[in-house]
């Protein structure tokens, strides 16, 4: 794995990175929950969804990306012509490492008249056992299109299925999964700071648990809360999600406060994402320079990750209505 060393001293790194970039014919494909250095750099910043997209659509030869692993495998899935590099090969996801994906398939096979609906925080191998790969963006539209009374397992983020359960009024079955970011806001400390700044509307993700998004005026993906954030009249908003999602708002508002909901300690630090922190601009440039480390799938789970995630796509950008597109798709 690459480390940053005293080598680089001395480098003008942006500078380096933007002669490899050219060089390599790379695009350097960002998410919101980056530090503020990548998200500046990257030729596009976006949620799960839009950078799926720009993966499957890029014309580049090389796809640098600044996420963690399961995003870079995405990339990889959609673009297997491309080398897909990641600055760090050990950025994981808490929500990936909670489905391990042989106790998936025996959890799927224990309920084979359900189909399978899969957040797109988990490993290539989940995604094979999947049906249809949904982002937090997408989800609600997806389930739209499915019958009401079609079985389903949601996993692997309980939080997430169970807003949408709550939503749509489904039942879906739930694997037990979460993300340590979003599971460490504190409600006591969320209204102590609504009671300080009693005007704010607070926007959340949906991975937060119910008690945090019971208090929210705003529940979206990271997308809908840049939106939310940006058109709301409100000149302070608390965000209740990864921090770093806060840079982009700030560039684009300068004039308002956003302040990220706290953590049980009353510091926000630890609702950031020790995975998304793992990459760095040492760590890009060195990717970039040697191409490694590079991700690499055997072509039978790569094929079978790809369906649910041209389920995705399509049923993403779909004009349908409800139960048009309802078959399952997998054994
Ligand atoms: S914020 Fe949570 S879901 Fe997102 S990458 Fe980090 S651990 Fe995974």
């Amino acid at each position: 794995m690459n480390a940053p060393t005293q080598s680089l001293k001395g480098l003008d790194l942006h500078a380096e990175i933007d002669r490899l970039r050219k060089e390599r014919n790379a695009v350097i494909l960002a998410h919101y929950y980056q530090e503020a250095a990548i998200q500046d750099l990257a030729d596009f910043v976006g949620d799960s969804l839009d950078l799926s997209r720009k993966a499957a659509e890029t014309q580049a030869d090389v796809i640098a990306f600044c996420g963690v692993r399961f995003m870079a495998e995405v990339a990889k899935i959609l673009s297997p012509d491309k080398t897909v590099i990641l600055p760090d090969m050990a950025a994981g996801c808490s929500l990936e490492d909670s489905c391990p994906p042989e106790q998936f398939a025996r959890f799927r096979a224990a309920h084979s008249d359900h189909i399978a609906i899969t957040y797109i925080n988990c490993s290539a191998a989940v995604k094979a056992h999947s049906d249809i790969i949904v982002t937090s963006s997408s989800a609600e539209k997806i389930l739209a299109q499915l019958p009401m009374d079609q079985k389903i397992i949601f996993a692997p983020d309980k939080n997430l299925g169970a807003y949408f359960n709550r939503k749509t009024g489904r039942d879906m079955l739930l694997w037990p999964g979460a993300c340590i970011v979003h599971e460490a806001f504190s409600e006591t400390e969320l209204l102590k700071l609504k009671a300080q700044y009693p005007d704010a509307p607070v926007a959340a993700h949906p991975e937060c648990p119910a008690f945090i998004l019971d208090h929210a005026d705003e529940i979206g993906s990271t997308r809908a809360i840049l939106d939310f954030a940006l058109a709301s009249p409100a000149q302070t908003i608390i965000v209740a999600t990864e921090p770093h999602i806060i840079h982009q708002m700030q560039k684009a508002a300068p004039h308002k406060l956003f302040i990220g909901a706290p953590g049980a300690d009353g510091n926000c630090n630890c609702n950031m994402c020790p995975y998304m922190a793992m990459n760095s601009i040492e760590k890009l440039y060195l990717a970039l320079r040697d191409l490694t480390p590079r991700i690499e799938l055997d072509e039978q789970t790569r094929l079978a990750a790809k369906r649910p995630l041209d389920r995705m796509l399509e049923m993403a950008s779909a004009s349908v209505g409800q139960g048009d597109l309802g078959q399952r798709t997998t054994d």
